[in-house]
């Protein structure tokens, strides 16, 4: 029993990174949702139980990941993340956090009225706030975003042809373009959700021209794709995926990706690196995931690390 109640925790503390490292993609808003799921049988563990914020933004300090960039990419997420960036006060025994906001691809079908089911048979879940229109779900992202309430991305915004069928994929495409034109307007950096949809994404990209400051997050293609990103500058960003056995493509487009554009994250509570999966990711774990990435490169930690953090602050600024 005990053994069960902790592959339903967390995985396991890394050890210390030797240098810090920023993971560029969470959704602290998320973990509580996976959490009520996950949770032990009604068994309180050795820690309190489900963790708070502040657990989780201590917990990332303490492994390495002193930075994270956390992710609305839905309205009451948006509006979540902006509460959370007003109330955080700084401290040094806790991960710093700057936010990034959208109306993800998956949500801007439901607020465009797209009630279709995709490749992946799941039918729609609609909620209240879907009621919004997504040219005004947009505006208030816009909103949300404008000012110094410490927004420096729009994301996830893209395509996912995973989830959504013809109809959603034109929904998903002019949200994108209004998403790629927003942070431009702003001048924020931009994160990218690419499920299934290299092609199209690559194609709006180029047909609009791409934000500066351009992420792919939870890069998803191979080697050839990665020398694409490349040649336009583009950013990708190494997630849990990285460390399955299965996925040599991604370690190859690793392998081929410019060190100046290589990023890290967790995408936490998806996305868990191994041997960890199946349990609940969170922002510490990213130091898991970097070492494995060290690991494939035959490169020193630290240096990884180093480069890494070099490159976040490039693209979201200093935090
Ligand atoms: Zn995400």
């Amino acid at each position: 029993m005990a053994k069960r109640t902790r592959e339903r925790g967390f995985p396991a503390d890394p050890e210390p990174l030797p240098v810090p490292v920023v993971d560029n993609h969470t959704h602290l808003d998320h973990i509580g949702a996976v959490l009520a799921q996950a949770a032990p049988d009604g068994e309180p563990t050795d820690q309190a139980w489900p963790p708070t914020v502040t657990d989780h933004l201590a917990r990332a300090a303490r492994a390495g990941v002193d930075r994270v960039v956390q992710v609305g990419c839905d309205l009451p997420s948006a509006r979540w993340t902006v509460d959370l960036l007003t109330s955080l006060s700084a401290s040094t025994q806790q991960a710093r956090v700057v936010g990034a906001l959208a109306i993800h691809p998956n949500e801007a079908t439901l607020h465009a009225g797209v009630l279709e089911v995709g490749p992946d048979g799941l039918a729609p879940e609609v909620e209240e706030h879907h009621a919004v229109s997504l040219d005004d779900a947009i505006a208030e992202i816009a909103d949300l975003a404008k000012g110094d309430r410490g927004i420096r991305a729009i994301g996830e915004t893209g395509m996912d042809l995973f989830r959504t069928g013809p109809r959603g994929e034109q929904a998903q495409r002019a949200s994108f373009r209004a998403h790629i034109a927003l942070a431009k307007e702003l001048g924020l950096a931009l994160q990218i959700h690419d499920r299934d949809a290299h092609a199209q994404v690559i194609e709006v990209l180029l047909a609009d021209g791409a934000p500066e400051r351009t992420v792919f997050h939870c890069f998803s293609g191979d080697a050839e794709m990665a020398r694409v990103c490349a040649e336009n500058g583009w950013y990708l960003s190494f997630a849990g995926p990285v460390t399955f056995k299965a996925n040599q493509y991604l370690r190859d487009a690793l392998s081929a990706a410019p060190r100046e554009l290589i990023l890290l994250e967790t995408d936490a509570p998806y996305l868990t690196p191994h041997p960890f999966r199946g349990q609940p990711n969170a922002p510490f774990a990213a130091a898991h995931t970097v070492r494995a990435m060290a690991a494939h490169l035959e490169e020193d930690l630290g240096t990884l690390c180093t480069d890494i953090t070099a490159n976040s602050e490039r693209v979201y600024g200093n935090w």
